[in-house]
């Protein structure tokens, strides 16, 4: 990726960009293994989470470094991620042992979710408490070498003992566990709603990356799918939540992306839910959190989706639209469905109109 810019007073031009993931190190800014990039030269971080005062237009926020974090970082062990039948299975039997709590159930209810609804999308709770639950995990796996087991596990890694041994560990904050599910209701990874967010993170996908034994999650997209299709709209929501609550009110597939940016996998989730339902037509609704209509890098996202959707199905077929409703009724899409709502479909042309931004 190459781009030209000014920024603390320089002309960079042009510069190149590599991605931490790329390189193999993590963001020197917000510590993730993934979406950020910093420059070739090692002076500079776009950073995709942690704000200042030097937005990108396109996205993220500038940084400067004062070291060089591809030259000063050390190389990452690369581990690989187990296929998605062992995830699933390693997934189950965590969700077994870690049974929702009363307070994350009434949590849940107050959403507006209904009991049905919480046994359903299978929500469970990851407590502070969580070494007998560990413990269990490993009575389950016994005669497995869960150094290669485990050690293929986002969220599982090692830590280090009072009196110099290791321990099996689930990484993350405690919160409401949520499953992250396949088209074919495979758990492809767990998903955490802090009970302590930061400012910036609300939701933590359970990943290792750089942890003893620890393993990167990658990208992670929820599906949806209810049990009988009502129709063949397919809805793009941020959040796995989100496109749970799409699904079970308004019968539909919806697919969860986690993050704005991270909406790569969803061309080939459409193409695989058309396969699957046999589905020839139908809409393609973007849903995001109303705010989206008034921040323009949430948008860009967006319309960057937009445009490869676009690219891929035929218009005819299978028209775009925006989700669009009235924001005192609730800021995201699953506030307003469960309030009874239905959102206003409009396409791309009415909505740059709406909210000023003009990208296509
Ligand atoms: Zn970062």
């Amino acid at each position: 990726m190459e781009i030209s810019i000014y920024i603390f007073g320089r002309r960079l031009f042009p510069m190149a960009l590599i991605n931490v993931a790329k390189a193999r190190i993590l963001c020197p800014i917000c510590g993730k293994p993934d979406w950020c990039m910093v420059s070739e030269d090692g002076k500079l971080a776009l950073c995709q989470r942690i704000a200042n005062d030097h937005p990108n237009k396109k996205g993220g926020w500038w940084h400067s470094l004062s070291s060089d974090p591809i030259k000063s970082h050390k190389k990452r062990e690369r581990r690989e991620k187990a296929p998605l039948y062992i995830l699933n299975g390693i997934y189950r039997e965590i969700l077994k042992v870690f049974p929702l709590s009363d307070d994350h159930y009434l949590a849940l209810r107050k959403r507006g979710l209904t009991s049905e609804e919480i046994y359903m999308h299978g929500y469970r709770s990851l407590p502070v408490e969580r070494y007998q639950g560990i413990k269990k995990l490993e009575q389950i796996f016994k005669g497995y070498d869960l150094d290669r087991l485990f050690g293929s596990i986002p969220g599982i890694c090692k830590r280090k003992g009072k009196n110099g041994g290791s321990y099996w560990w689930i990484q993350g904050g405690s919160g409401i566990i949520i499953p992250v599910l396949t088209i074919d209701k495979e758990v492809a990874g767990l998903q955490v709603r802090l009970d302590n967010p930061t400012s910036n993170t609300k939701y933590l996908n359970l990943s290792t990356d750089g942890y003893d034994k620890g393993t990167s999650c990658g990208i992670l997209t929820h599906v949806a799918l209810p049990s009988t299709l009502k129709t063949n709209d397919i809805w793009i929501t941020e959040g796995t939540i989100k496109a749970n609550v799409i699904m079970s009110r308004l019968q539909a597939s919806a697919i969860g992306i986690s993050g704005v940016a991270g909406w790569h996998d969803v061309l080939e989730i459409i193409r695989n839910i058309h396969k699957k339902h046999d589905i020839s037509e139908g809409n393609i609704i973007i849903a995001f959190d109303a705010d989206y209509e008034q921040k323009e890098q949430v948008f860009y996202h967006m319309a960057e989706m937009y445009k490869v959707i676009e690219n891929e199905f035929n218009q005819n077929q299978y028209p775009i639209y925006f989700a669009t409703w009235d924001i005192r009724k609730g800021k995201g899409i699953d506030d307003y469905v469960i309030s009874g709502g239905f959102p206003l479909f409009v396409d791309m042309e009415e909505i740059q109109k709406k909210n000023g931004f003009k990208y296509l």
